[in-house]
């Protein structure tokens, strides 16, 4: 395809060109007339000459004077009388006829010059004549004639004509460098807002068209500039949407997944990634069932898919041996012209969730059933004494074992407090942590123990250094610490035995043991010694005034001191519970 540089270029050269040979059409025109009036003129000037010179001369000098002339002169000289006879000529050889009828000599007969340009019957060229008048006094008795070969004039036409064209050339030439130069002129800032909008289009929007020329042109490069500063605009909004967007998608807690209408991932977050164990940078354009392999994800996109509208339901998986509970939502997705377009699902892991309504529940139940006990006790008791047992020999036991149960409603009640007090701190971060010493806090919780111990001559062994410290909340510390040991001492069965409390420093923290050499505990109960309520033997735990509270309350103790508590125990061989606070 051809440049406009080139278009413009070769449309004003030939313009040029077009008005260049015009002129030197009409320049040849005008000097064909010049040549011929001037050739003219001199024939007339000659033929006067010859008039002159004929006067008063013989006629039979006439043909040495036209001689003489052509000699001179170099032109063809005749005298013709006013019949038409040829009187002399400067070709002498010639046979001549009647030349009366010749225009030339018609109009000099007549009184005027005449002029003819036409071919010579006696030479057979073309001539070119002028004749004047003789004269003897008002008389005109002939005429004398001048003539000139017409090829002299072309030929001296053609000369000037071939100086016109040379002239031309370098007109030519000129008229070529200032097309080129005017095309420039246009082409070039074109060609630099091109390149300018080449550059937009390859994304260098704050990339601005400076160029000088036209105004029209000066024009369009800055509508170009104004149009690309508002692309970048709208193109830096649209980027920082975009980015909002994606870091919400990035960063929410829910796994979204965008499918197509074949099941394909169009788009998923990394949360998808980590419910379902995949990579989400590698999932996209792969089936989902590919990816996830759950027949159940998979239903649930085809029900979303068939159901149109919102589609709710609740996934049960097993991931790594632990049982998930997954809340899905999918929506299906319509392009603007309505078709289907795939589906938005999302899931929500509520296994936690789930797993604490459960605890909820069973809470409320355990808390029920245990006071229940007590409380169907005491009503029992108080009726039978009602109906008469007051006065009885067993009145008196009777008043103890309400008192018993009613000591044990006070106990399981300030248990529950307890409990709910810690997790209320523990939510709102009011339990606070500082640096301190350990033995202190120990001896305060065996002091307490004491009593009990020696009641069942059980030796309470206390060791600890003095230097060992950690990061703790003394009463909360203690508290756990007399729980573990009120259970060393309880569930310790024979006399004379030993309960060690031990304290020491151990690498990245601190250890506190205590240990018994009890009853002990078999290895299925351990993993839920620590739940509400969760007693090994329940009639003697009760027989002990236990609560079924205490390791639970010691768990969350030691979770807000952000440690952790286990148990090593074996049935007839006593156990050891260890708490582990961070250094
Ligand atoms: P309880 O008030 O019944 O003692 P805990 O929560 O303190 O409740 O203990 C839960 C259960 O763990 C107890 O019922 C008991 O069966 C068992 N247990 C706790 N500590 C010991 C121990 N040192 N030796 C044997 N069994 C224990």
């Amino acid at each position: 395809m051809k440049t406009l540089l080139w278009k413009l270029c070769s449309s004003y050269f030939l313009l040029a060109a077009l008005i260049l040979t015009l002129c030197l059409a009409a320049a040849s025109l005008l000097l064909q007339q010049s040549v011929i009036s001037q050739a003219q003129d001199e024939l007339a000037a000659q033929a006067r000459l010859l008039r002159v010179r004929l006067e008063r001369q013989d006629a039979a000098a006439y043909g040495g004077i036209c001689a003489e002339f052509s000699a001179a002169l170099g032109s063809r000289f005749t005298v013709i009388s006013a019949a038409g006879q040829v009187l002399a000529d400067s070709e002498q050889d010639l046979h001549f006829d009647n030349h009366a009828d010749r225009p030339e000599i018609l109009a000099a007969l007549a009184g005027a010059v005449g002029v003819s340009r036409r071919r010579s019957h006696s030479l057979g060229k073309e001539l070119l004549y002028v004749a004047v008048p003789l004269r003897r006094g008002d008389e005109i008795w002939g005429a004398a004639r001048a003539a000139l070969p017409a090829y002299l004039l072309d030929e001296r036409l053609a000369y000037l004509r071939g100086t016109l064209l040379l002239a031309a050339v370098p007109a030519l030439l000129l008229a070529a460098a200032a097309s080129f130069l005017l095309a420039l002129r246009v082409s070039k800032p074109l060609q630099e807002i091109e390149q300018g909008v080449l550059r937009f289009t390859q994304g260098s929007l704050r990339h601005r068209i400076r160029i000088t020329g036209p105004l029209e042109i000066t024009n369009l490069a800055e509508s170009c500039n104004r149009m690309a500063a508002q692309l970048d605009e709208q193109s830096e909004s649209l980027r920082k949407q975009l980015a909002l967007l994606e870091s919400t998608f990035r960063s929410m807690a829910e796994a979204v997944i965008v499918l197509d209408p074949e099941g394909r991932i169009l788009r998923c977050n990394q949360a998808a990634g980590r419910l379902f164990s995949f990579d989400p940078s590698a999932a996209e354009q792969r089936d989902i069932q590919e990816v996830i392999r759950l027949a159940d994800v998979q239903q649930f996109f085809e029900k979303t898919i068939q159901q149109g509208g919102g589609a709710t339901e609740d996934i049960i998986t097993i991931s790594a041996g632990r049982e998930k509970i997954l809340s899905a939502n999918g929506a299906r997705l319509r392009s603007e012209s309505g078709a289907n377009a795939g589906a938005l699902l999302v899931f929500h892991d509520i296994t936690r969730l789930k797993r604490l309504e459960t605890m909820r529940r069973d809470f409320a139940a355990n808390v029920s059933h245990e006071l229940k006990t007590p409380i169907t006790a005491i009503s029992g008791f108080v009726e039978t004494l009602r109906d008469g047992a007051l006065h009885e020999p067993d009145a008196e036991r009777f008043l103890d074992i309400i008192a018993r149960n009613v000591q044990r409603l006070r106990t399981i009640i300030e248990d529950l407090l307890a409990l709910a007090r810690l997790e209320q701190e523990e939510e709102s971060g009011q339990i606070s942590l500082s640096w301190k010493a350990v033995r202190p806090v120990l001896e305060n919780a065996a002091a307490i123990c004491a009593k009990a111990a020696a009641e069942k001559n059980i030796s309470l062994e206390l060791d600890c250094p003095d230097t060992l410290r950690a990061r703790l909340n003394a009463p909360l510390l203690e508290q756990a610490v007399v729980n573990l040991l009120d259970n060393a001492v309880k569930y310790s069965s024979s006399q004379k035995s030993r309960v060690i409390l031990r304290a020491a420093q151990e690498q990245g923290g601190v250890l506190i043991v205590v240990q018994d050499f009890g009853c002990g505990i078999p290895r299925e109960h351990h993993a839920r010694l620590f739940e509400r309520f969760y007693r090994v033997d329940k009639a003697r735990s009760c027989k002990l005034g236990g609560t079924g509270l205490g390791l639970a309350i010691v768990k969350h103790i030691v979770q807000a001191h952000h440690g952790a508590v286990s148990v090593e125990s074996a049935p007839g061989r006593g156990s050891v519970f260890t708490v582990r606070l961070p250094g």
